[in-house]
Parts: structure tokens; sequence; C-alpha cells
């Protein structure tokens, strides 16, 4: 059976500085291989000027509508965090915060909404699994640093709430209000604020956060909550395409996209999803997933970071740098593997934010019909055989290719 390998580098593309891109200037042999084998366009990753986010890009390269799937960063962040999302569970992005102040968690102000960057926050969630009380089931868990995820999982809930997370230092945390008149609005803001009483008495009172304060550091005694979404049905990838999907990732987000469609994620030690990332470590995976799953993603992040930094050269030295990681890649055997090489959308270093811009994007496999491009860039890739096409399209372009598309019609 032919594989689809989709190879994702996250806000690569840029809008000219004087002319030039960090990667139209970038010395990348790999990538422009990859150009000059295979066949070159640009993507609207969800549709020409429409600023994509990282996980709507990835819902639409997957094939998946993200107007009718997502539903807030809430639900996926939760899955990427390892949580079994259901539909029906309201899930939140956590932040395990200081905050300072005298009464209710409500009349005290946010001094820190990273807890000093606390690393290690196990014992913290297990305390607060253990002693909260809710009316509902929850789940509770660590991701990365200060960050993690909450899932309410019980009936009649909504997602028509506010956030807890004041998004700013020296604010007072924020009471959830329901956001319409409905009863479950009204009833899961409730949960939700008996929640943050709840778990902020157990952090407050808690031996570790004694022992941080004797040391000097901030004590984590508050989790801040936002974007809070509601999961809903999403058809698995194996039952959309009949391919069992593989995502290599170092982002949470991304891991979490992977997993609401259904997806192995593969976890990849030193994947960081930062600029100094095990490059090889991944591509290495990806090759390897290719062997037990028919379409693997595998997804390089620093790109975006450096974008949203404005860092120009430090942009064109990690694209300089993944070009070396990326050489195994070019002894795939392309009459069994078709390779995409794209982006979810532009990070320009000049804009600092994910922009509209079309990104290249280049589709490797035998027979398919090479044009004249011959370098992996913004510039270049207009100019090839694919033309302009949407996010959506990129699967069933490789679909095809692979045979693995049914006819439309007689
Ligand atoms: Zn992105
Ligand atoms: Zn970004």
């Amino acid at each position: 059976m032919k594989r689809i390998l989709m190879v994702i580098v996250d806000g690569l593309a840029d809008r000219p500085v004087d002319g030039k891109t960090p990667l139209s200037i970038a010395k990348k042999p790999n990538m422009d291989k990859i150009a000059a084998i295979g066949i070159n366009g640009i993507m609207d990753t969800i549709a020409p000027g429409i600023r994509p986010g990282s996980d709507t890009a990835h819902l639409a390269l997957l094939g998946y509508d993200p107007h009718r799937y997502y539903s807030g960063r809430g639900p996926i962040e939760a899955a990427g965090t390892g949580i079994d999302v259901k539909p029906g569970d309201v899930a939140f992005r956590v932040n395990f915060g200081t905050v300072e102040g005298e009464g209710s968690i409500f009349d005290k102000v946010v001094v820190d909404r990273r807890a000093g960057r606390i690393s290690d926050t196990d014992e913290l969630v297990k305390a607060v699994i253990k002693g909260v009380e809710l009316d509902v089931e929850f789940i509770l868990r660590r991701g990365s640093g200060h960050r993690g995820a909450l899932v309410l999982r019980g009936e009649h809930l909504s997602d028509r709430i506010g956030d807890t997370d004041p998004h700013k230092m020296g604010a007072k945390v924020l009471k959830c209000k329901a956001l319409d008149s409905s009863r479950e609005a009204e009833k899961t803001a409730e949960i939700v604020n008996s929640f943050m009483e709840q778990s902020h008495r157990i952090l407050e009172s808690h031996p570790l956060n004694a022992e941080r304060a004797k040391k000097g550091l901030l004590k984590a005694n508050a989790i801040l909550l936002r974007g809070a979404g509601m999961c809903p049905h999403v058809p698995s990838f194996e039952e959309k395409y009949g391919m069992k999907l593989a995502v290599i990732a170092g982002t949470t987000l991304i891991k979490g996209v992977g997993r609401i469609v259904g997806g192995d994620v593969i976890e990849v030690e030193g994947a960081t999803g930062n600029r100094y990332t095990n490059l090889g470590g991944k591509v290495e995976a990806a090759v390897n997933a290719l062997k037990t799953h028919d379409f693997v993603l595998l997804h390089f992040k620093a790109t975006d970071e450096l974008g949203h930094d404005g860092d120009f050269d430090g942009k064109k030295e990690f694209i300089e740098n993944l070009d070396m990681a990326i050489r195994p890649l070019l002894e795939l055997n392309f009459s069994e593997v078709c390779m995409i090489f794209t982006a979810d959308h532009s990070t320009p270093v000049a804009i600092r934010e994910h922009t509209g811009d079309p990104v290249p994007i280049a589709v490797v496999h035998e027979g398919v019909r090479t044009d004249e491009v011959k370098a992996f860039s913004e510039f270049e890739a207009y100019k090839g055989g694919l033309c302009r096409i949407q996010g959506k399209d990129a699967m069933n372009i490789a679909l095809d290719l692979i045979d693995r598309m049914e006819k439309f019609g007689a």
C-alpha cells in the first residue's frame, strides 16, 4: 500500500524584507531538490487572506473542515496533554499562576501568570485531583512547564463561558461568567468557580508551595483557565480515509490535533518544538513511521517562533539546519511514498504574527507532472503546476496520486 508523508514547517513563509525572505535566501539544497523533483504551487491553508491558527490550518491540511470541527483551543490542548477528550466535554487551557491578596480567590490579584516558570507541577496536580469535589467528573493534566489542561465531563455542560485567567499581571482573577442565558452555561460557570476556589485553597496550603516560598520562589497557588471549548464529534482519520495516521510533533497543540482525529502521536526524545529540537530524531521517526502507518504528519515548529520574534537571521539559520536534517527524506522510494512539503501559514518576521499570505507547497511522487520550479521559496512556488490551491486540496491531491481516491461519478 502506498503511503503519504506530509512535512509541515510551521510559519515557514514570509513577506519580503528588502525583497528577501529567510526562506528565499537560506542555503537549502535539499528543499530545493524537493521542489525540483516535485510539482509546486502556493496554498491558502484556509482561504485567501484568512489568517490561520496552527490548529485550524492543520485540521484543514488533514482534510477536516475547521469551520465544522474546530471548537477552540481548549479541546486540542487537552488532547495534546494526553487526555482522551470526548464529544460533550468542556476543555480549558490551564496556567499555574501566582495570586496574592486576602479573601476569596476572586479578590486576589495575579502577580505572575506562570508561577515563576514552575517546571514540575506533578504533585500539585495530584493534590488538586484528590481534594477538589465537583458535581461533574473532571480531568486535570499537566503540560510542559506551567501549562496544563482541564476537562469537565458530565451532562448539560456548555462552553459558552468566560475565562478566569485575566490574561495580565496586576489584575484580579476573573469570576467565570456565563456568556449566554442558558441554564447549561450558568451551571458550568458555577462549577468552574467552585473549582477555582477549591483548587486555590488546596494549592495555597500545599507543602510544595511553602517550600517554594521559603526559597524565595513564587507560589503556584492558582489554576487559571482560558479557551473553553466543547469537543464536537470528529470522525477519525481511519474512518474517513481507511488510513492509519501518525503525528510527530514537539508541541502539544499539534499533538492535540493528531489525537482529536484519532491519530497515533509518536514521541521523539528531545523533540521540544523550539530551535534546539532533535531534528534528526524526528526525521528518523517519520521514516520509520512510514513502515507502520499510512499517513505520517511531520511537524517542525521553530520557524513560527522565530517569525513571532521577528528574527530574520535566526529563521534563516533554522531553515538551513532543518534542510540538512531532512536529507534522509530524499532517499524515500517515491514510487511508494507521496511526500508533501509545505507550511501551515506564513509568520512573517516583518509582521510577527500569522498572516494570510499563501505558502509554498511541493508534492513529490513518481509520475507527478514536474514543472520548471527549481527552488523552494515564496517567489518560485507560484510558477509551478499546482498553481494556487487551498489546504483542503492537499489531502485529495495526495490521495489521487497514490491511487486511493474514489471516482466521482461514472
Ligand atoms: Zn502554525
Ligand atoms: Zn504562531
